[in-house]
């Protein structure tokens, strides 16, 4: 970087905003506990700073995907509980067990591995039992779980696991008055019930994402797991903006000008020349593309604020950048570009970039690229 000017690109995480959305879920679900979902780098934003500043806010558990992300989640020093659940047979079963996660476990073939590493390091591991409810995606079936919970007990009766929890996860919970949604918590009674009935004692029972803490909380039990409202991103339209549910968007993804020049009338633009200037114009250069996470699919639709205007994605956007018709205008180069933000300059947001690539907020934010840049703002708690 030369002197004071911004980088090319980066994504600024206001983690006091972070926070804030956690002390809003919790407020939301006050009887339960509260998971941040933190996989996929905290979905773009930064594992380790956002699950921190979400553990200063009053989140007591911290959920992965991956056993990797838990493990490089105690490395970094995080203490407490920690939660993972995406396995296939080469683990690390091991080590997820020695740095005391909680084992989601979906099926009999999983619950060997851990009883095998259990019995060879003389640790107690602790595995939450995951119900498929519905879902038909990761989960045991209702009629595989009377021997799954069989197993599991008799383990524990050996000293080699604890059942900590008894959880699942909904399909339909963004689309409120969905019916699977209440077929999903009537099957999950049910099969916390049995559990139960035979013995298990669990720490804790979950089944809320996001939508369902925000929404319904007849669904909170003893812990909600949210994921993307922790980074101030609506689930879906439907349940409304962030500001309609209270949260407060983390991620600003900031680029700044490349090149801005005239062109005359006529002039293609990007690969396939599926943008042509209409007249005499001036085209900035704004130099993020789809290896930074930009959606191909926003060609011609993505939106920007430039010099206080929205300018959108003119042509295709390639790997590395894309032009905006400026319509004249000659802001500077280095001139800040703001792809998506809380929208209190006016900026779009990222649920405006999923409505013009055709997805959800989620992606948006996910797969921001590596090659960005993450700057943490607000990182000490204030007051
Ligand atoms: C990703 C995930 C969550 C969080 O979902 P959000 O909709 O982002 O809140 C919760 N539970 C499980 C099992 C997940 O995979």
């Amino acid at each position: 970087m030369t002197g004071n000017a911004p980088a090319r690109a980066r994504a600024e995480i206001d983690l006091a905003a972070l926070r804030a959305n956690v002390r809003t879920l919790r407020a939301q679900a006050p009887a339960a506990a509260l998971m941040a979902v933190v996989k996929a780098d905290a979905y773009g934003h930064g594992a380790v700073p956002c699950a921190t500043a979400a553990l200063e806010a009053g989140a007591t558990w911290l959920g992965t995907a991956t056993p990797e992300e838990a493990l490089a989640l105690r490395a970094a020093g995080l203490s407490g509980r920690i939660m993972c659940w995406l396995w296939t047979p080469s683990g690390p079963w091991r080590e997820a067990v020695e740095a005391d996660l909680d084992l989601g476990i979906s099926g009999l073939w999983a619950l060997k591995h851990v009883i095998r590493v259990a019995r060879a390091s003389g640790h107690t591991a602790r595995v939450q039992l995951k119900a498929d409810t519905g879902l038909g995606r990761n989960g045991c079936q209702p009629a595989d779980w009377p021997e799954l919970v069989a197993q599991a007990l008799r383990a524990q009766a050996q000293g080699l696991v604890r059942v900590t929890g008894i959880w699942s996860h909904f399909a339909c919970a963004d689309e409120p008055g969905h019916p699977a949604i209440a077929a999903q918590l009537d099957r999950f009674r049910e099969m916390l019930a049995y559990a139960e009935g035979q013995g298990v004692r669990p720490d804790v029972r979950h089944i809320a994402n996001s939508p369902a803490t925000l929404t319904l909380p007849e669904t909170h039990f003893d812990l909600v797991r949210t994921g993307i409202a922790v980074y101030g991103v609506s689930p879906s339209p439907e349940l409304g903006t962030p500001a309609d549910l209270g949260l407060r968007p983390v991620m600003t993804l900031a680029a700044s000008l490349a090149l801005v020049k005239h062109v005359p009338a006529g002039h293609g633009v990007s690969y396939g020349h599926h943008y042509v200037t209409a007249g005499e114009t001036t085209l900035g250069l704004v130099p993020v593309g789809y290896a930074d996470g930009v959606p191909r699919h926003a060609s011609g639709t993505g939106p920007v604020l430039v010099g206080g205007k929205w300018r959108t994605v003119a042509g295709r956007v390639a790997m590395d950048q894309f032009a905006v018709d400026l319509g004249g205008e000659e802001p500077p180069v280095g001139e800040r570009v703001i792809l998506f933000g809380p929208g209190d300059h006016g900026e779009p947001t990222a649920e405006d970039w999923a409505q013009a690539a055709g997805t959800i907020a989620y992606e948006i934010v996910t797969r921001i690229g590596t090659r960005v840049p993450r700057v943490y703002v607000n990182k000490e708690q204030e007051g």
